[in-house]
């Protein structure tokens, strides 16, 4: 059996983070392990608080894993701070896994910052010069390298600049713009967009941590780059179309099989 390592945080109301990442895992056919950077106390509605992992015991659950069980890819999710960052980073250093699928995670859809304000040149200079795939929402890859993105051609720029940071390709997911939400994959020479159909419901709570780690798992079963993302777009499609209306926020896509 292929297995997968999500490097993440938790998410007390089982929507996003380690919890979409194991269940997506799953759904695949791939066995899922954890290496849990944060704990946050969340619903559908809110992130009510947020308990950083200790540097040593991220350190320790890595090596508890790579020491022992072969990781055939990871995925990378909440970091938190600059310090764990570079925790993660070094550990990867040491373990050179073959597959790193990176979800910039920065805010929440609430509105709670998980990923410090300072912590976001520790992901550029040590992350993802380490990815195989990163995963920016558009805002996200506002942060990292352009200040405002609009048009295809602004997407087109800002991949280029995310892959000069030292990512070898790059997955800008266009959902925050207006219309239909399409993605665009830059594998390190060539575009590809990703097309989609807008899904009007307002159960999205883990999305992206759910298409990153369907990416990985695909990536773990053997999947070529592109099949990987074509099969998880596919996959996150369906898992928005099914998405669960639980709790009185954002509702859950990560169930769906
Ligand atoms: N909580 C955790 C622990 C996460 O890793 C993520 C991932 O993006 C989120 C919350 C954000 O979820 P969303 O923005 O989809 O609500």
């Amino acid at each position: 059996m292929k297995t997968a390592l999500t490097i993440a945080g938790s998410d007390s109301g089982g929507g996003a983070g380690i919890q979409a990442d194991l269940k997506a895992f799953s759904a695949h056919g791939v066995y899922g392990m954890s290496v849990i950077t944060a704990v946050t106390a969340q619903n559908t509605q809110e992130v009510r608080s947020v308990q950083n992992i200790e540097n040593s015991i991220i350190k320790d659950q890595m090596e508890a894993v790579f020491d022992d069980i072969c990781v055939d890819a990871v995925k990378i999710g909440m970091l938190s701070s600059a310090k764990t960052a570079e925790t993660v980073a070094a550990s990867l250093q040491k373990y050179q896994p073959a597959f790193v699928v990176l979800d910039p995670v920065m805010v929440s859809k609430g509105g709670h910052h998980l990923l410090q304000l300072d912590a976001v040149s520790a992901l550029k200079e040590k992350i993802i010069p380490m990815a195989t795939l990163i995963t920016p929402n558009i805002p996200e890859a506002e942060v990292l390298v352009m200040d405002t993105i609009h048009t295809p051609e602004d997407m087109m720029a800002a991949c280029l600049a995310i892959a000069a940071l030292g990512a070898k390709a790059v997955l800008l997911k266009g959902g925050h713009l207006h219309g239909d939400p399409n993605d665009l994959l830059f594998d390190g020479e060539n575009f590809t967009w990703i097309t989609g159909t807008r899904i009007h419901t307002k159960n999205t709570h883990g999305t992206g941590c759910t298409l990153s780690s369907a990416i990985t798992a695909n990536l773990a079963n053997g999947a070529s780059l592109i099949d990987s993302v074509q099969e998880a777009k596919k996959y996150i499609t369906l898992a928005i179309t099914h998405s669960l209306n639980l709790g009185k926020g954002y509702g859950p896509t990560n169930h769906f099989y």
